[in-house]
């Protein structure tokens, strides 16, 4: 079985890495843990998992760590950073595709398959009730984490991507009709835009883009006159993925309101950066993933205002998703576990947990201020570098710095980077209209998080500038 104290070799498949890991990262650990982790693993016997059943976390959490924030101690809960990557200790500045992800939540994953591994809510056993009651408790995690009523109004999924497409294939297809309109910011990731272009397809209704700013704002004025009866929902970034731009998503939802449309919030980029509270925003939908908020990938979850989600047809049909089934009639459970037919990530909802403890340890307010500075920082330094240009400007903006880098080739520049140990992404981003906006098909992405430096920033400009003065991954 695969555990976080196991040989560098089995996580690369066998190949060594380029250089061997700095001292007690990813090599046995006498202990049977990982560096400075106190809680147990397997190697000790199986106990019923009090690194699972307690409140939070016992391996961080706010009455550990007592809110203090620094840079330095969010890296050192990060195993992946000690890794090295062409020689170089990682720099990972692609983090808004995934973030990385804390021996906290590493070693709950590998307790709860230790441990606790079961089926839930049908079982009679104590792994069943055990598993349940942790696969509930991260639920309640989210709930709480989002200012949600209940846990009753999350329904867990595999990410923003299915959130998104469950709110289509049932709100939508329930709720549009011919002639209706599903406004789309033109900043959104496609995940937010091909769900509603297959939906208004199918229903004969029409997606509307809101259009940009030369900023990378959303055009409130364009916004408020596109508004009309015919308007059924409003589909809006919290964070963008390409420009950083944080929309006015309250005031915007309060708007789409009068018109009595319902807004779906992508809280992708967002969860990660700044606080949440889905009641005080007013939205109908919420949709985030655990693996850009420090969780496991393949879980996330949908928020959607108890009214709203009870009146919603179930989407996908199979076992947990029922109340009674006879060949000639189905009643179905009711919400939440109505949207959740089959057998979910039972260990990456068990996982989102104690990322969601991770975070919230630390004080938010605290990691906002210090992720902004690191922003401006890094986009004054940026800034120094000849022929670069960074999309994407408005001021109120998350740490996302997509640029473009004369006589340069988006991949070359990630491949260059990447010589040095630096991940950047570059392409599309998933979001080619508030690209094309700009008149680009592709730009490079650095994307900032809690765990990030300056010294860091410093060796991206450092990398850029070399390769401006060489010449080099001159690609068109
Ligand atoms: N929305 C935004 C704004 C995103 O950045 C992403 C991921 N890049 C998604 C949605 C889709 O997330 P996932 O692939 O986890 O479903």
């Amino acid at each position: 079985m695969t555990t976080p104290d196991m040989a560098p070799g089995a996580l690369w498949g066998g190949r060594a890495p380029a250089a061997p890991p700095p001292t007690g990262v990813l090599t046995p650990q006498p202990s049977g843990a990982l560096p400075g982790a106190s809680g147990s693993l397997p190697g000790t016997p199986p106990q019923p998992p009090a690194a699972l059943t307690g409140g939070r976390s016992p391996l961080g959490g706010a009455a550990t760590r007592g809110g203090r924030f620094t840079p330095e101690a969010a890296r050192q809960d990060i195993p992946i950073l000690q890794r090295p990557v062409n020689g170089r200790p990682v720099i990972w500045l692609d983090n808004g595709a995934t973030t990385q992800t804390p021996r906290q939540v590493i070693e709950t994953l590998a307790s709860y398959y230790a441990t606790a591994n079961s089926n839930i809510h049908r079982g009679a056993h104590t792994l069943a009730r055990e598993a349940t009651d942790l696969y509930e408790g991260g639920r309640a995690a989210v709930a709480d984490f989002l200012g949600a009523p209940s846990p009753d109004t999350v329904v867990l999924t595999r990410g923003t991507t299915e959130a998104i497409n469950l709110v289509a294939q049932t709100w939508g297809r329930a709720n549009l009709g011919p002639g209706d309109e599903i406004l789309v910011s033109a900043l959104e990731h496609h995940s937010n835009i091909v769900p509603w272009q297959m939906i208004a397809k199918e229903r004969r209704a029409r997606v509307v883009p809101i259009p940009l700013l030369p900023d990378g704002g959303v055009d409130q004025e364009a916004y408020a006159s596109l508004l009309s009866h015919r308007t059924q929902l409003v589909a809006i970034s919290h964070a963008s993925n390409v420009l950083g731009t944080v929309p006015p998503v309250r005031e915007m939802t309060a708007l789409a309101h009068r018109y009595g449309a319902r807004v779906l919030v992508d809280g992708a980029q967002a969860v990660a950066h700044f606080p949440v509270d889905v009641q005080q925003l007013g939205a109908d939908f919420y949709a985030f993933s655990a693996h850009k908020l420090y969780g496991p990938t393949g879980v996330g979850a949908l928020y959607g205002k108890p009214e709203v989600l009870a009146a919603m047809p179930p989407w996908q049909g199979g076992g947990n998703m029922i109340d009674k089934v006879d060949f000639d009639h189905v009643t179905f459970a009711p919400v939440p576990h109505r949207f959740e037919a089959g057998t979910g990530h039972i260990a990456g909802v068990v996982g989102l947990k104690p990322a969601i403890d991770w975070l919230t340890s630390f004080d938010h307010e605290a990691v906002a201020a210090y992720e902004s500075a690191l922003l401006h920082y890094a986009e004054q330094a940026l800034a120094t570098v000849p022929g670069l240009e960074v999309l994407g400007t408005t001021p109120d903006k998350i740490a996302v710095m997509t640029f473009t880098l004369a006589g340069n080739d988006p991949m070359d520049i990630a491949r260059w980077l990447d010589q040095a140990g630096i991940a950047i992404r570059a392409g599309h981003h998933c979001a080619q209209p508030s690209l094309r906006h700009y008149g680009l098909e592709s730009a490079a992405r650095a994307s900032l998080a809690l765990y990030n430096t300056a010294e860091e920033v410093d060796e991206l400009v450092a990398a850029l500038h070399q390769l401006q003065a060489q010449g080099a991954g001159h690609g068109g």
